[in-house]
């Protein structure tokens, strides 16, 4: 273990990651400990894409947002550099990464997610963002009427299932809405549907399932046939098309402990089992849930560790992991949260935690909230709205609704438009009105004739 002296030189902290966990660190260490830290991003992608958005985009509900990473980077006082992490030397404190060069580190956080890798061969496989058109393309055959019978299937060992449960659901109100009744199943090797949320928001899923008109059916997906999905035990269901979510396999970095199924070891501090000076957070570490909240928390572990070391006045907190999560259902979003003490979750339309995103991170959500993290308020649970005192958050959406409303008035397409992003963060999805008016203001802007 390398010994910290109490001297002035900044402590130098390399971020593995461009995703939830790296951003929510670097938001964390700039918030607890900015004069303390030199902070170097090293990611391979040039932008964030807000995933848990992209299974609303097919609906035209909402837009999964970027963020470009060199100016996050800067504004909080980070470099970004656009290379990989290949391989770990924690004896010397060095990485290599992928272009050969050499980077030193005081404090290591590696947040490289993992791999999305395909599950069910035959399948459409929903990872995000790059799989909105063919979803588009499934939705207008199923309201052509050319899909009759659609399975969402959940193979073992896909970690995170809910954004499965939110294209079956709105997917059957949509379907609804064009006048369509298919036929809608889902599977899942799951005890009860979402039922790592408790047994309350399971309860309620279960219920507008049902209303929905898809039918659950307990099994484990294993096969795409012409006409037919095979389950595991050998029994069949009809299906003329498979929706499923990628199975996530951890990355192989040298240097980097592996242990179960090759997911990283860390402690209570989401510090590497076996290294110094070593951290890990998210989707790659052994926690058993892989979701973008969870992600975020560990890396709020990592970043308040890595604080301390650095000098800052911060007593480090152990990851204690609340499971918070939004159900988009084509209707009201649905917000269930689970804690360690309350083992059968809560679940309610109103929002559980301010500011109310779908990924719930204690700096993230503000950032992805307001866009900049002046005057942030990190992320807090609350109650249901109207009675957790302030009452302040609804007339919010109202007002931005509202101000979109009277700058598309008034012409000014491109502000009503901002006013929108700004309702979709507070809101979650836009009401169909507003997504309709989304694509009016947009054309307008870019002067397509009415
Ligand atoms: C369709 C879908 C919907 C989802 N919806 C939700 C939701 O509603 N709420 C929620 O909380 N979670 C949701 N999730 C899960 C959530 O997206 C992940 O759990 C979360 O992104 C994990 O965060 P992470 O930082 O570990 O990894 P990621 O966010 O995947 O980020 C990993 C980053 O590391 C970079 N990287 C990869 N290799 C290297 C390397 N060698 N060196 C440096 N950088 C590297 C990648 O380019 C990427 O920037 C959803 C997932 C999917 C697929």
């Amino acid at each position: 273990m390398r010994i910290y002296e109490s001297s002035r030189e900044p402590h130098e902290v390399l971020i593995a990651g461009g995703g939830v966990a790296a951003l929510e660190a670097l938001l964390a260490l700039h918030a607890l400990a900015a004069d303390r830290v030199r902070v170097t991003l090293l990611a391979p992608n040039d932008d964030y894409v807000h995933r848990a958005m992209a299974v609303a985009e097919p609906f035209g509900l909402a837009r999964a947002r970027t963020i470009g990473l060199h100016d996050f980077a800067t504004a909080h006082d980070a470099v970004y550099v656009r290379d990989r992490l290949a391989a770990i030397d924690a004896a010397s404190g060095e990485v290599a990464t992928g272009r050969g060069r050499r980077l030193t580190y005081d404090s290591l956080l590696v947040a490289v997610g993992a791999r999305a890798a395909e599950a069910l061969p035959g399948a459409l496989t929903f990872r995000g963002p790059p799989d909105t058109p063919a979803y588009a393309r499934l939705l207008a055959d199923l309201e052509a009427g050319k899909v009759e019978r659609l399975v969402f299937a959940i193979p073992r060992g896909v970690a995170w299932t809910l954004p499965l449960y939110e294209l079956a659901l709105m997917t059957a109100a949509r379907t609804a809405a064009a006048g369509r009744r298919p036929q809608l199943t889902l599977v899942t090797p799951e005890r009860a549907p979402l039922g790592v949320f408790g047994r309350r928001p399971s309860d309620i899923v279960t219920t507008l399932l049902r209303e929905a008109g898809v039918t659950v059916r307990s099994g484990a997906a294993d096969a795409v046939r012409p006409g037919e999905l095979v389950l595991s035990g050998g029994e069949s269901v009809p299906a003329d098309a498979v929706v499923t979510l990628p199975r996530i396999e951890p990355p192989e970095i040298p240097g980097l402990p592996r242990a179960a199924r090759g997911f990283v070891p860390v402690d209570g501090h989401c510090a590497v089992e076996g290294l110094d000076d070593v951290y890990a957070a998210g989707d790659l570490t052994w926690h058993h849930v892989k979701q973008g909240g969870i992600a975020a928390q560990q890396a709020d572990a990592a970043a308040q560790a890595i604080a301390a070391r650095a000098g800052a006045d911060v007593v480090p907190r152990p990851f204690r992991p609340v499971l918070r999560g939004v159900l988009l259902t084509g209707g009201a979003p649905q917000y269930m949260r689970r804690t360690r003490t309350d083992a059968s979750g809560e679940t309610t339309p109103d929002a559980l935690w301010w500011p109310a995103g779908k990924v719930a991170g204690r700096y993230l959500s503000s950032y992805l909230a307001a866009g900049t993290d002046e005057d942030a308020i990190p992320l807090r649970d609350v109650g249901a709205w109207g009675s957790h005192g302030d009452g302040g958050e609804p007339a919010a959406i109202t007002l931005a609704l509202e101000a979109a409303d009277a700058d598309a008035r008034w012409g000014d397409h491109s502000s009503a438009l901002r006013w929108l992003e700004v309702a979709e963060q507070l809101a979650i999805v836009l009401p169909q009105e507003y997504a309709a008016k989304r694509d009016a203001w947009r054309d307008a802007l870019a002067g397509v004739p009415a």
